[in-house]
């Protein structure tokens, strides 16, 4: 950012799109487009999908070399509309056709000539978010070819395939609305348990518990998610959760059925343990916050007051989703990033956790390692 303030003066936002976009006028002050673009990808390492509209009125996107986050594009049916989208339910709530996805490093334009495609970095590392699997995605989206909901199921009926013991362990199957649900569905058809829907979600409630302070936390998971205490009362349950990220959502969701009656919980997570930040523009948690950063499944279901804790396996959770290992971001999950400046990042922060000087904030907001670091 530094050039860029010498250049255009202070930033005036904590944003990166105002540095992205500074990037490019600076791009553009000696070339057209896509040399400006080519300026973002070399100098903007991390996760980007951006779409804009150019002074000739031309609509641009682009999506940097590792393609870590997803970006599409379709029309309508008399290809006079075209549309750009982070997920492909953008295109099909909208009564348009999913055409294809953005490639990693390529940079679309949309001129009254047409779409014309330039492959603008090529041959970098693709790595697209896992999260978005388990997490992100909306489920009716297409991810590479595949529903996301699918992939979820599949999530599911693997969970159950490598917990045969559940059947012995627990009476009924609950969710955490809504992204478990679906491989909730998944765990109930390979299992047979009996899937109760007795956690609800309240629909007019739609913060997001895990990005959001310890306070506000408490207070949307209250008001957000209901248990029914008729149905789980003095019942063991197997519980489906996407994810653990610092624990404390999963322990007020445990206290909560609990007092609903829950006899023992049993959680059964589809995104595997959490062991590290991420770099890549997801609020997720210091090395100190992550509850998987320090404790392994025993541990965590000690901590937040489980009966047992059990992820899926790396292996199964790839295959799932049909990609490519080497094409999917697991940075937080492995501690490998795709990227050298995440990896130098992670390095830091980690030191500075061993060493019980991690403060409140991300590392990348410490401005004093700024310069050690780049
Ligand atoms: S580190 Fe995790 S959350 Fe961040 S982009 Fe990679 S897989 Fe997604």
């Amino acid at each position: 950012s530094k050039s860029i303030e010498e250049k255009f003066g202070t930033l005036s936002t904590s944003s990166d799109t105002e540095l992205l976009s500074k990037k490019l006028l600076e791009g553009l002050e000696n070339g057209d487009l896509p040399s400006a673009v080519r300026l973002c990808m070399k100098d903007i390492e991390g996760s980007f999908s951006v779409v804009g509209v150019d002074n000739d009125g031309r609509m641009f996107a682009f999506r940097d070399p590792h393609g870590i986050k997803p970006l599409c594009f379709g029309q309508d049916k008399d290809g006079k509309l075209s549309c750009v989208s982070s997920e492909s339910v953008g295109l099909s709530i909208n009564g348009l056709q999913l055409d294809s996805h953005v490639k990693p490093g390529e940079l679309l334009i949309w001129s009254e000539d047409g779409l014309s495609k330039e492959q603008i970095v090529a041959g970098e590392k693709k790595a697209f978010c896992s999260f978005e699997y388990a997490y992100f995605a909306r489920p009716d989206s297409i991810l590479d070819g595949k529903t996301v909901y699918k992939v979820r199921e599949e999530f599911g009926r693997n969970l159950g395939r490598e917990n045969p013991d559940v059947t012995e362990k627990a009476d009924m199957i609950v969710s955490i609305p809504q992204t478990a649900d679906d491989a909730a569905y998944g765990f109930h058809i390979e299992t047979g348990l009996p899937w109760e829907r007795s956690v609800r979600k309240h629909r007019y409630v739609t913060s997001r518990a895990f990005i959001s302070s310890p306070r506000e936390r408490d207070k949307i998971i209250n008001k957000k998610i209901n248990v029914s205490r008729r149905e789980i009362k003095g019942k063991r349950l197997a519980v489906i959760d996407d994810s653990i990220v610092r624990g404390s959502t999963s322990k007020r969701m445990i206290r909560k059925m609990r007092e609903a009656g829950g006899e023992e919980i049993h959680l059964y997570i589809t995104f595997p343990r959490i062991t590290s930040p991420c770099f890549y523009g997801i609020d997720m948690s210091t090395y100190g916050e992550l509850i998987g950063a320090n404790q392994g499944a025993d541990e965590i279901a000690e901590t937040i007051g489980a009966d047992s804790v059990n992820y899926q396996s790396l292996e199964n959770f790839i295959k799932a989703t049909g990609m490519k290992r080497d094409h999917l971001c697991l940075g937080c999950i492995t501690e490998k990033y795709p990227t050298p400046l995440a990896s130098k990042l992670a390095n830091k922060a980690r030191e500075r956790f061993e060493e019980g000087s991690e403060g409140r904030e991300r590392i990348y907001e410490a401005a004093d390692l700024a310069e050690e670091i780049t």
